[in-house]
């Protein structure tokens, strides 16, 4: 008998980890809550929202689950691996403290700057007039962020002095993320080049997945506003190995050591948002779960068991940290319903998925789908993560813009530029 494992989350990612947890000869039974029509091929699902951090806890008690592995940042903020810790249930995921990084800016800056970790010079403001003041008195561009969890959305990078105000008066104000805006962050803008850089870890030892970079913006060419995230590619050229050297030595190792002199043994994944500039890294942001949709090209270039891996985190001890990574390049499109990441019409039904798949190396993961009458529909704002591995870069972004090809439903958007980037960065190769 194997173990079974509970996939906390219904997107993309949770559907590549299901796709992949499945794949492990360790595994006999898969549970995802809530899941999708795309994660019901790999694990039974069940009818618990991701945010349910009692309902999630007591279905894992009462199933005896052997690992749970947590995709969304919501419920390891809200303390579901500390509540499954207590069970003596192994959730792979840090506790409610550790997720902290992520919840509060102000707490990760703060330790940024406390063990001396490179990042963006900053100041902390409570007090609207002030940071106005503060604002108006520096230098364009500015960046300005809410403290708390505001959905990806609470982020600007103000060109003018009339967007920053805007966007403080927004926040601080008119408080559209609530208490996500008591405190503002106010930091400098840095130049060069963006990438994600995404480890295990065990509180000490960091093992590191393969560089990727994300497409946050909703057009092309990066124009128009953030989404969750339109596509990914890995690797990132823009990270070469004297980098990703000093994101280890500079980064991962001086961020745990402070966070256990706070108290915090981080378990998990520990996701890096770089800024690469001159050959150095600094961090942007860390994220507490692997990245939606970073996740799918990555996995598709795990070719070793994920399994073993979440497990060691889970239990608190990393004693075998090998990983075999397929050399080729993978990319993901993400397919999204027209108007998002403003409202978008839902319902439509979807064809095609079938006859992209046929194509070698393709992968498509489900996000916002849905069964209605027995048939697929769309039924969130990002509805595909249509994923491809290929020779080279190119290959992979070939493969799956043909996959994109094939798939409908009324209203389907895409960017048709993911990857571009990195090509460029490689001289077209
Ligand atoms: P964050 O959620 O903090 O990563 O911010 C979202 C996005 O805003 C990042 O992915 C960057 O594109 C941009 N950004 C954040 N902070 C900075 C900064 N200090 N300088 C330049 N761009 C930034």
């Amino acid at each position: 008998m194997g173990i079974s494992v509970l996939v906390v989350g219904g997107g993309g990612r949770e559907h590549a980890l299901a796709w992949k947890i499945a794949q492990s000869p360790l595994v006999s039974k898969i549970y995802a809550a809530p899941g999708n029509p795309g994660i019901a091929r790999h694990a039974e699902c069940v009818a618990l929202s991701a945010d349910d951090v009692q309902g999630l806890r007591d279905f894992a008690v009462s199933k005896r689950i052997d690992l749970t592995v947590v995709g969304p940042e919501a419920p390891l903020a809200a303390g579901l691996v500390d509540r499954l810790t207590r069970e003596g249930l192994p959730a792979c995921g840090p506790d409610a403290a550790g997720a902290r990084l992520e919840g509060s800016k102000v707490f990760m800056k703060t330790i940024l700057e406390k063990y001396g970790i490179p990042t963006a010079a900053f100041r902390v403001f409570d007090d609207y007039d002030e940071a106005e003041q503060h604002v108006l008195a520096g230098r364009l561009p500015v960046v300005i962020k809410a403290d708390g969890l505001a959905a990806g959305k609470g982020v600007v990078v103000a060109q003018t002095y009339e967007e920053a105000v805007t966007f403080l008066k927004e926040v601080m104000e008119r408080r559209v993320f609530g208490a996500a805006g008591d405190r503002v962050v106010v930091e400098e803008c840095l130049a060069g080049e963006e990438a994600s850089y995404i480890a295990f870890t065990d509180g000490f030892k960091v093992v590191p997945l393969p560089s990727s970079q994300d497409h946050k913006r909703i057009g092309d060419h990066d124009q128009g506003p953030n989404t969750g995230g339109m596509g990914a590619y890995s690797p990132a050229p823009v990270v070469t190995p004297k980098i990703e050297e000093r994101a280890a030595r500079e980064i991962f190792e001086p961020l745990l050591a402070g966070l256990r002199a706070e108290g915090i043994t981080y378990r998990g994944i520990l996701y890096a948002g770089l800024m690469i500039e001159n050959g150095a890294p600094k961090v942007l942001e860390f994220n507490v779960r692997f990245g939606d949709p970073e996740a799918q090209p990555l996995f598709l270039r795990l070719s070793s068991d994920l399994v073993p891996l979440l497990l060691q985190c889970a239990q608190g001890k990393i004693t075998d940290a090998r990983m075999e990574i397929d050399p080729r390049p993978a990319v993901c499109v993400v397919m999204a319903s027209g108007g998002y990441p403003g409202q978008y019409s839902k319902g439509h039904p979807i064809e095609g998925i079938a006859e992209a798949e046929e194509q070698e190396g393709v992968v498509v993961f489900h996000a916002g789908t849905s069964l209605a009458d027995g048939r697929l529909v769309n039924s969130g704002g990002r509805v595909l993560g249509v994923t491809a591995i290929g020779d080279t870069l190119k290959g992979a972004i070939d493969r799956a813009y043909r996959a994109v090809d094939r798939i409908h439903w009324e209203g389907a958007y895409y960017r048709s530029d993911i990857g571009r980037k990195a090509l460029r960065n490689k001289g077209g190769a």
